[in-house]
């Protein structure tokens, strides 16, 4: 008897949990496992803002698929995603094809523009480490360009952050602590550089608890931070932002965090969609399909408390990983399937050098003990990924 196919698309935190659970789970003549991604490596999207500021190195957040996972035991293809035909059960691939008997669906998110004018053009919106790495050499060439031009450029040190939600916090907390040091290393007075967050809601980090936001708001302001609040960016130029009735922040420097939506491959791929997200069935299925698994930031799950869907996190991704793994050895092995449910242990972010913040529970989380927390985060999913050898090889000292 033909062994059941089941194909895994993208090699983020949904994907790699979800192989590396059926790998332990699945007898080599129950399934054949085939993992497609459009690198020969993972990389974990929660750290990108520090090689993006340039606080880490690009190389410490990625390792190769093959150091997780056993190729003797997952089929892994690198190419990239193009369309998913459901009708025929085929994937088609950039160079190539395949056919599925089980789908999972792991690709991600993409940049949220809201329909603004010259975000793809003019801002840097990727999230990946190829992302990371090219806002980081742009930000570096501005430093090196100031003291080479006679007539200075308006905007050359003014780094405008799009989007003051946790991922354009965490990436202005990176970027306000090395602004000094690239100021010492490039020879040129801090009073020179401007770093702004913009955001269109009535307060940074809308819906986290206010004293937190206040503490990290105090801290980055600080460090040089200016907030620009209640400010919708109406269009990106070539030469900064416009706000408000047609003002013009100029900045050589536009970095877009103003949220996501799912990969662009769901809405190609005809499935129902709200921005790119599916809103999935209890077991984590795409509505109307028995062998379309879709996980991470393409799915959607509604908080029935708040009839509001959960915001697109690792957290939720890794969750329901484990959930997707064990309802398809119950499809393919016999059981009964489980319903997801997230258990949301709480938010942690960080604010750079040793400083963060974070809700946890009830508790309320400062400076060091949020930081301290935060890397310990970091480190639990290296634990879960690989174990502790991937923790001592790749994960973050705790002090
Ligand atoms: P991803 O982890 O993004 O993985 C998707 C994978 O699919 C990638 O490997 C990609 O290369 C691959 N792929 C995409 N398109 C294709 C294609 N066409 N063909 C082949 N492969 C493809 N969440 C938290 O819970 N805690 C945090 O602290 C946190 N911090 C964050 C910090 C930053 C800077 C950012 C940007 C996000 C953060 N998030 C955090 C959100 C979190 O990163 C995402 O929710 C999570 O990565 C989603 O997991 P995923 O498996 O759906 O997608
Ligand atoms: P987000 O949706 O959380 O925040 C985006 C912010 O941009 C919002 O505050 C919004 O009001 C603002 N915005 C939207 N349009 C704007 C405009 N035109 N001009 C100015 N501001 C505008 O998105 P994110 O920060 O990209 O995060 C994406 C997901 O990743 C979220 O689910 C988030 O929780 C998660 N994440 C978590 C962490 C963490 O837990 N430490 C870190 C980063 C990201």
């Amino acid at each position: 008897m033909n062994k059941p196919h089941i194909v895994i698309l993208g090699a983020g935190y949904g994907g790699m949990i979800t192989a590396t659970r059926l790998q332990k789970k699945m007898d080599d003549n129950e399934a054949k496992i085939t993992l497609v991604n459009k690198h020969d490596y993972h990389y974990q999207t929660t750290w990108l803002h520090e090689p993006a500021a340039g606080t880490m190195l690009p190389e410490k957040t990625r390792m190769p698929i093959s150091s997780v996972l056993d190729f003797r035991k997952i089929n892994f293809v690198q190419d990239e995603v193009v369309e998913i035909n459901t009708e025929k059960k085929k994937i088609e691939l950039k160079d190539g094809e395949l056919d599925y008997d089980y789908l999972v669906i792991g690709l991600g998110a993409e940049a949220e523009t809201f329909g603004v004018p010259g975000v793809h053009e003019h801002a840097y919106s990727k999230w990946t480490v190829n992302g990371a790495r090219q806002i980081k050499d742009h930000i570096e060439n501005c430093f090196a360009k100031y003291n080479n031009q006679k007539e200075k450029e308006e905007g050359l040190l003014t780094f405008v952050v799009a989007g003051a939600g946790f991922t354009g916090i965490e990436f202005i907390g990176e970027l306000s602590e090395r602004a000094p040091e690239l100021c010492k290393q490039y020879d040129i007075p801090r009073d020179q550089v401007k770093l702004y967050v913009v955001e269109a809601a009535p307060t940074a980090l809308p819906g986290f608890d206010p004293e937190l936001v206040e503490y990290a708001m105090n801290l980055l302001e600080s460090r040089g931070v200016e907030f620009k609040i209640n400010t919708p960016i109406k269009e990106v130029t070539a030469s900064g932002v416009v706000v408000g009735e047609g003002e013009e922040i100029k900045a050589a420097t536009v970095v877009w965090a103003t949220g996501v939506r799912g990969s662009s491959i769901i809405d190609r791929s005809g499935f129902e969609n709200m921005r790119g997200r599916v809103k999935v069935e209890p077991d984590l299925r795409a509505p109307g399909f028995d062998d379309v698994f879709i996980i991470g930031d393409c799915a959607l799950v509604i908080n029935e408390e708040i009839n509001r869907p959960y915001p697109p996190t690792a957290q939720i991704a890794m969750q329901m990983a484990e959930i997707c793994a064990g309802n398809l050895k119950s499809l393919i092995s016999g059981g009964d399937l489980k319903s997801f449910k997230p258990d949301i242990k709480g938010t942690v972010a960080s604010l750079g050098g040793k400083e963060a913040i974070g809700a946890v529970g009830s508790r309320k989380l400062y400076g060091g003990s949020a930081n301290f927390m935060k890397k310990m985060i970091d480190n639990r999913y290296l634990l879960m990924l690989g174990g502790v050898g991937l923790v001592l090889k790749k994960g973050k000292k705790p002090f």
